[in-house]
């Protein structure tokens, strides 16, 4: 049985109950969660799992499941190795599973903004060639023709389902991230900088006005 991935149908849940279900060296995957893993453009979530005699675990990042048979939505939960986290968890352990709010909604905030700036971006590229983004960090996008194919194949979930996410008029595409429910929660973003880094290539740098 794969993760259930709470944050798929509300990216505005910040925590849920759940129990252990894997250890792995690194970390432990859980039956559902609210961390989002590091993939489509986005960050991972950090945050914290608390157990049930007031014990505080930090989770420091979280990651896809390395394992061969993972589902897509299998999460490892990567805590901190200074913890001793291996003497207080085990398969079955009940966890309450918090997400560092500010950060993932700092995340959500960045990265609806990029679906809107795919949008425009060839604008800011001068051409009208078609043009791909990749969400390369927090802040950083990278646009380029030859991203086109791959963003357009690339399912964000398995077993054949692909989400499409639409903003209004302005974009539709596939994808598997978190998304604010109003662009207005954006705010203001600018475009701190356009980097040639290649002949087709531009990195364009995003930060919060
Ligand atoms: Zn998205």
């Amino acid at each position: 049985m794969g993760t259930v991935a709470i944050h798929r149908e509300d990216p505005y849940a910040r925590q849920c109950e759940g129990f252990v279900t894997r250890i792995a060296d690194d970390g432990v995957e859980l039956d559902r969660t609210v961390f989002y893993p590091l993939g489509g453009g986005q960050a991972g979530d950090a945050g914290t799992l608390l157990l049930g005699e007031g014990t505080t675990l930090d989770v420091i990042d979280a990651r896809k499941s390395r394992r061969d048979d993972a589902t897509p939505d299998d999460t490892l939960h990567l805590l901190d190795p200074e913890s001793g986290w291996q003497d207080k968890l085990a398969v079955g352990t009940a966890v309450s599973a918090h997400i560092d709010w500010e950060r993932r909604y700092r995340h959500m905030r960045f990265h609806t903004a990029t679906h809107l700036l795919c949008a425009v971006v060839h604008e800011l590229v001068a051409r009208s060639l078609p043009v791909g983004c990749e969400w390369i960090s927090d802040d950083e996008l990278r646009a380029s023709p030859q991203l086109v194919r791959s963003m357009s194949v690339s399912p964000p979930l398995g077993f054949g389902r692909v989400r499409l996410v639409r903003i209004g008029e302005v974009d539709l595409q596939p994808c598997g991230g978190t998304h604010v429910r109003n662009t207005a929660e954006i705010g203001a973003v600018r475009v701190a900088k356009i980097e040639k880094k290649s002949a087709r290539t531009r990195r364009v740098v995003l930060e919060f006005a």
